[in-house]
């Protein structure tokens, strides 16, 4: 029996060690987990993953170059969708009423999305494939990495941290949250075991921002495995653009827009306005009818039953839109009210993490209005895509374009300021920061578009220095990196404008012509090289360099903005004289004007002299 019990546990030791030395082998860093800095999990944005359609065979789907298919946002595939409406676009045109048009589109639009449709059950049915990395960006290949890498240009963090010591966890927008959220807590569990650290820092981007809100509602116990959570441009109360789509809210609906401005905040003037003409060959109400039925189709059959859409449904719409959308879809709305309690909860989880010793960062970018898509554009600043309050922790601010007025006071409405003396007003007087959770850790970009943010270099190397170190604990750390600073995006002139005006032979030049070009470079360099910038310096810098550069022969002047064309003027001309109408509906408006005129001249010229005469 001894010599049983001692083989026995001869054989546990054994076991025990190879487990430890499995599980020792497991760890993929070079330092083993033992180095100061955390590994960082990317949780990326809305399209920010790569997603591919795939044929029957489970094969990419391919276009006509050879290359894969991306499913976001949807496929549209012209050479089938031209002969479906053909017909009823004639048949529409001819008749001037709509002939089987709508239900063309409608078709167009389920055929366009099939593969990011979901079914009742909120699970997506395309026939896709989601690109991941379930493993270090060290173990990526150089395709992979230039996919990551674009999205965010963590290059820096990488030579600091390691390749090893960062992670980006893909995922399908247009599917379902709740899994998605349950993914990216496994990936923490995976990061964690693989890479050593007993905990991580994510970085949650714009729709990232939802999926985190979901991660700290549904797994408290994760908060023990988070050093830093960095934000930026986090859709943490989603956005008031996805919040009227589910209402039905929808600003091109307002037919006097629809005909005159709508189609100019979304594209080049003389474009839209060139539609806006076109669209005038149907009746006002029947492009209205056709419009309305589109959006149902894409609202009701696509957007309800994609649970991640709803993830980005403000909670203040969520109540309204879901009793209109889901009444009849009870697992959906079973699993959107799951989330909707994370949101709801999501200032609270933060201040918990707060509490707990989490440091929590947020970078966010204001005063860029939101897309006008639906008719809340303009009820609060925003950076193009989100509102914000959404972005920066309910903070109270004015609208783009205004600011809190002379008189305003600070609030101070949060605990989170270390202390009231601090100035947290933002130097153009459109931000109240103290009305933030976080005021002294947010971080603001004047001018600053959502899309465009990870092209400005500043916000890059903050976040870079946030994850990579502990130089920075708050807006009052450094005066390289402020609580407000700018927009940017200084490849132009970092490629191209600065390289040009240093490669002018300045010997060549007039005393006053060099003196000019020395002092331009120098500005610009400074600039390229500093933290801290002011919206709508950019250009200034490069008005000046480019100037210098046309003066002095190196450079051709820039071309004259084309002024409004004949599409300009004739979209006008139409709206003001017949308003919302079509073509064949011109013509009793255009007697009715003639007759008016008509009857003027006579007025005029006739009767009222004739009158005159007794
Ligand atoms: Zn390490
Ligand atoms: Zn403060």
């Amino acid at each position: 029996m001894k010599k049983i019990i001692s083989v026995l546990l001869a054989v546990s030791i054994i076991m025990s060690g190879a487990a430890i030395f499995a599980s020792a082998s497991e760890v993929k860093t070079e330092c083993g987990g033992n180095c100061d800095i955390c590994p960082s999990i990317v949780v990326p944005g809305i399209g920010q993953s790569n997603v591919w359609a795939l044929d029957e065979n489970g094969d990419y789907l391919l276009d006509d170059d050879g290359d894969r298919i991306g499913c976001f946002p949807a496929i549209f595939d012209v050479a089938s969708i031209v002969p479906k409406v053909i017909l009823p676009v004639l048949l529409t045109l001819f008749t001037q009423h709509d002939m089987g048009l709508s239900d063309a589109l409608c078709d167009v639009v389920l055929d366009a999305f099939e593969v990011n449709l979901c079914d009742e059950n909120g699970k997506n049915t395309g026939n896709i494939e989601v690109e991941r990395y379930p493993y270090s960006v060290a173990e990526c290949s150089d395709y992979e990495k230039g996919e990551i890498y674009d999205n965010i240009p963590l290059q820096a963090y990488s030579e600091i941290a390691g390749e090893d010591h960062l992670y980006y966890y893909a995922y399908n927008s247009f599917a379902n949250v709740n899994e998605t959220i349950d993914g990216l807590y496994d990936f923490i569990n995976m990061v964690i075991e693989e890479t050593g650290h007993d905990k991580v820092n994510i970085v949650p981007i714009s729709m990232g921002g939802s999926i985190a809100n979901g991660l700290l509602d549904y797994y408290p116990d994760v908060m023990d495995k988070l050093n830093k959570v960095v934000y930026i441009v986090p859709a943490l109360n989603g956005s008031t653009i996805v919040g009227d789509l589910y209402n039905k809210e929808l600003a091109f609906l307002d037919k006097d827009f629809l005909y005159n401005g709508f189609l100019e905040t979304l594209m080049d003037e003389e474009d839209a306005r060139m539609i806006e003409v076109i669209a005038r060959i149907l009746p006002d109400e029947v492009l209205l009818g056709v419009l309305n039925n589109v959006a149902d189709c894409l609202i009701e059959d696509v957007a309800a039953n994609i649970t991640s859409l709803w993830g980005l449904c403000p909670k203040e719409d969520y109540p309204s839109a879901a009793a209109r959308l889901l009444a009849n879809k009870p697992e959906i709305k079973k699993q959107t009210d799951r989330y909707y309690k994370a949101q709801q909860n999501s200032l609270k989880n933060i201040q918990t993490l707060v509490d707990k010793g989490v440091e929590v960062y947020n970078i966010v970018d204001y005063d860029a209005p939101l897309y006008q898509i639906g008719t809340s554009w303009n009820e609060d600043n925003a950076d193009g895509v989100i509102h914000l309050s959404s972005t920066a922790m309910g903070v109270h601010s004015a609208i783009v374009g205004e600011t809190l007025g002379e008189d305003y006071k600070q609030a101070n409405t949060s605990k989170n300021c270390s202390d009231p003396s601090h100035n947290h007003i933002s130097p153009d007087n459109v931000v109240d920061a103290s009305t933030g959770l976080l005021p002294d850790t947010t971080f603001y970009f004047d001018g600053q578009n959502h899309e465009k943010t990870a092209r400005n270099d500043i916000i890059i190397s903050l976040a870079t220095e946030l994850l990579a170190t502990d130089n920075i604990k708050s807006v009052y750390s450094t005066p390289d990196y402020p609580q407000f600073n700018g927009a940017r995006d200084p490849r132009d002139l970092k490629n191209n404008l600065i390289p040009a005006a240093k490669a002018v032979d300045a010997s060549k030049l007039n005393a006053d012509d060099a003196a000019e070009l020395a002092a331009a470079i120098e500005e610009a360099e400074a600039f390229v090289n500093g933290t801290v910038c002011y919206q709508g310096q950019e250009e200034k810098i490069e008005e000046r360099l480019k100037a210098i550069l046309v003066k002095v022969g190196a450079r051709g002047a820039d071309e004259e903005e084309e002024p409004s064309g004949f599409f300009s003027k004739m979209s006008i001309w139409l709206y003001d004289n017949y308003g919302t109408a079509g073509y064949s509906e011109m013509l009793p408006i255009t007697f009715t004007l003639i007759f008016k005129g008509i009857r003027e001249v006579l007025n005029e010229y006739l009767f009222n002299p004739f009158k005159a005469m007794f």
